[in-house]
């Protein structure tokens, strides 16, 4: 599933002049019904398309349609792994509204384990003068390998439940959502789904020039009545 990614490189490459076709529900309403391989539908749509933007449910999907294609592969989601193309845009929107990443403080809060713009997020953060306070349920704690990643890096991770504490000190508060798909439990996911949720009460311990990011689709961790508090930036447009 996608609205935003989706949405965002379609209308860019017809704002560029470009066009596009698309396999939509590529798992109910392609081949791969059919049992197709990744590769073969991968070298099937590289003879009609310049490039391929794949989201797919693996992690990993995008490696391997890589090695299956000529033509480039952007890796649009892979399941719990990474989000690039996010990470782009966090950035981009970190700088527009702070006027610069080094520096800053940046605090990644909520489901941190499958949360693939959180793991992308944290490593295009790495190629900047950043530190970062991981905020997450013991459950939904940050991959091992991103920590690693980073604090082989010399960067400074602080990894934490305590979001009141985070919020007064960070720069950037980035929240994200529980992601029930990847949840083999339920209620596992019942229990931790609203491990935090920022509401105007709560953004009273943020700093007045932090700001609120979040990926979107929320799904009752800001509440909408943050909306309107101008830290909030998760649906102002970037000049
Ligand atoms: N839209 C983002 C993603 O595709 C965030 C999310 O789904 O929670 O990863």
């Amino acid at each position: 599933p996608s609205t935003r990614t989706r949405l965002s490189f379609e209308a860019a490459m017809q704002r560029l002049g470009g066009g596009v076709i698309s396999v939509a529900e590529a798992k109910t309403a392609s081949s791969v019904v059919k049992g197709e391989s990744l590769p073969d539908t991968i070298r099937t749509i590289a003879q009609y398309a310049d490039a391929i933007v794949l989201r797919h449910s693996e992690i990993g999907a995008a490696q391997v349609a890589a090695k299956a294609s000529h033509v480039p592969i952007f890796n649009a989601g892979d399941g719990a792994g990474e989000h690039p193309t996010q990470a782009l845009l966090d950035l981009y929107t970190i700088r527009g509204e702070k006027k610069t990443i080094d520096g800053l403080r940046v605090a990644l809060v909520g489901d941190l384990k499958n949360g693939r713009t959180v793991h992308s997020l944290a490593r295009a953060l790495s190629n900047f003068k950043v530190e970062f306070s991981f905020v997450a349920p013991a459950a939904l704690s940050m991959p091992i390998d991103v920590s690693d990643y980073l604090r082989a890096r010399h960067f400074i991770v602080e990894e934490t439940n305590d979001l009141a504490r985070c919020l007064q000190k960070a720069d950037v508060v980035y929240m994200t959502r529980v992601q029930k798909e990847r949840f083999t439990d339920l209620d596992v996911y019942e229990r931790v789904k609203h491990a935090y949720i920022i509401t105007p009460e709560i953004m009273k311990r943020l700093n007045k020039d932090a700001i609120l990011m979040h990926p979107f689709p929320r799904v009752g961790e800001i509440a909408t009545e943050v909306d309107s508090d101008a830290r909030a930036v998760y649906l102002t447009r970037q000049i």
